[in-house]
């Protein structure tokens, strides 16, 4: 007879502490190193005390995010000691190094090889032959409904505000086959709704002269276009961020109208007179983007677009803003991000032009805040007697605060296929029987606001 307390007992599994910061791209990259130490056996452990060391990865692209990452770090080294930063302020290791001397290794962005040998040498992995912790998808950081689908690294543009090309390196595409055995992977394992991410998402390919790939036993060439095409025969929600005005966008637009993907283009214009477009070095700059605007609004007239704009670019005059907020209002964009300029360290753009003083540049983000304010509040009126599909984020107590209590029972928050998670607006709605997460109803809209809709479920 087997006596079970003297059977060997497995070593007990490594813990590591992960910090991720910064944008969706960074997000992925934390799935990718966090998939791969789970699959050597590693455990997630929720707090940094107590774990065998803590992983940080950094984001770099401002100075307010190089000073949260390096306090994050700081936090790490008081709380374990043992820390390892990754990520793009990884580019520039001895910012980190000065700051923080006593940090155990640093690697730069997408340098996942590095950084696991560093959790290697840190807290040597479990040997278990049996051990799979690891679903098909990977491990992801965000909910079970939607995922991010990261199609290139890198930037070919040069924007003079953006150092994202010294950090990350100039454009390299995936094969479009690997791209869409992810794709396929992740939609088996339950995800609604994919958003396809990269620095510049429609020039996708042009690094592998739009190489073709096998996938199902077909050419899968790696071209914006044909990843579109391909991707939206998946069955699940497909949404493109960060696209450029470029004329061969109008043909996505087109499968968009089908019905294909979404009916909806994340475009960060990032300003719109001229002078200001040319200091920036912003790629599609001599575009006609309001005919554009309208060509694609012709296309799909359900077509949702979102943009983000910065002001108080160096050199930027009253009149330059004033035509900015001219342009909006002859654009009407639905949704829009603004941010005021920061001089990031080693940007172009800090040498171009006199800097606009902070109080300005603080007043015209108000400005354009405000008007656009008004211009998404426009749009979002339209849609009240509509019904729209809605995909379920988060289910909400019974009556809660709903901002006007609507009849039903059950209460949830979604999005139209017109909003993105994290940056667009939501719909509140009420239904009679209770949703799940990633369930997608349909949704008669009641009323909206400045930014969301309410409505009730008419539906499933
Ligand atoms: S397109 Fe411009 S802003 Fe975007 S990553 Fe490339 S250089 Fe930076």
């Amino acid at each position: 007879m087997t006596d079970r307390n003297c059977a060997p007992q497995p070593a007990a599994a490594p813990k590591v502490s992960f910090v991720s910061l910064g944008c969706p791209k960074a997000l992925v990259d934390s799935e990718r190193i966090i998939t791969r130490l789970r699959a050597e056996g590693y455990e997630l452990a929720p707090e940094h005390r107590g774990a065998d060391v803590v992983v940080v990865n950094t984001c770099g692209f401002l100075d307010s995010a190089q000073a949260e990452s390096l306090a994050a770090i700081g936090e790490a080294l008081n709380q374990n000691g043992k820390v390892i930063v990754t990520g793009c302020m990884g580019a520039e290791p001895e910012k980190i190094t000065k700051a923080h001397p006593g940090v155990l290794a640093v690697t730069g962005p997408q340098q996942y090889e590095s950084v696991i040998e560093a959790v290697h040498r840190a807290a040597a992995p479990r040997h278990d032959p049996f051990f799979d912790l690891v679903p098909p998808t990977g491990i992801k950081l965000t909910p079970r409904h939607y995922a991010y689908l990261k199609i290139s690294e890198g930037c070919n543009n040069r924007c003079t505000f953006c150092i994202i090309p010294k950090l990350r390196g100039s454009l390299v595409s995936r094969p479009a086959a690997d791209v869409l055995r992810e794709a396929e992977r992740l939609v088996a394992a339950g995800v609604k709704e994919l958003l396809v991410i990269s620095q510049d998402t429609s020039a996708y390919g042009s690094d592998l002269r739009y190489a073709a790939s096998q996938w199902k036993g077909r050419e899968a060439r790696a071209r914006f276009f044909d990843l579109a095409a391909a991707l939206g025969e998946l069955g699940a929600w497909i949404r493109l961020h960060y696209v450029y005005p470029y004329p061969h966008v109008d043909a996505v637009v087109e499968l968009m109208a089908q019905g294909k993907i979404l009916p909806y283009l994340d475009i960060p214009f990032q300003h719109a007179a001229d002078d200001v477009l040319r200091r920036m070095k912003r790629p599609a700059a001599q575009e006609r983007t309001l005919q554009r605007i309208a060509r694609w609004r012709e296309l799909c007239p359900e077509l949702t677009i979102r943009s983000t704009f910065i002001v108080g670019f160096p050199g930027e005059t009253e009149a330059e803003l004033q035509f900015l907020l001219d342009w909006l209002d002859a654009a009407e964009l639905d949704r829009v991000g603004c941010f005021r300029y920061e001089p990031v360290e080693g940007a172009a753009a800090n040498e171009i032009a006199p800097p606009v003083p902070a109080e300005v540049k603080e007043q015209r983000w108000q400005r354009l805040m405000r008007h656009q304010q008004a211009i998404s509040a426009r749009r979002l009126k339209r849609k009240i007697g509509t019904r729209q599909q809605v995909i379920v984020d988060e289910l909400r107590p019974r009556h809660d605060a709903m901002p006007t209590p609507v009849s039903g029972a059950f209460s949830a928050k979604g999005r139209t296929r017109g909003d993105a998670p994290e940056i667009d607006g939501a719909v509140y709605m009420t239904s009679r029987r209770p949703l799940r997460a990633g369930e997608i109803a349909s949704v008669k809209i009641e009323r909206s606001d400045a930014y969301d809709l309410f409505g009730t479920v008419v539906g499933y």
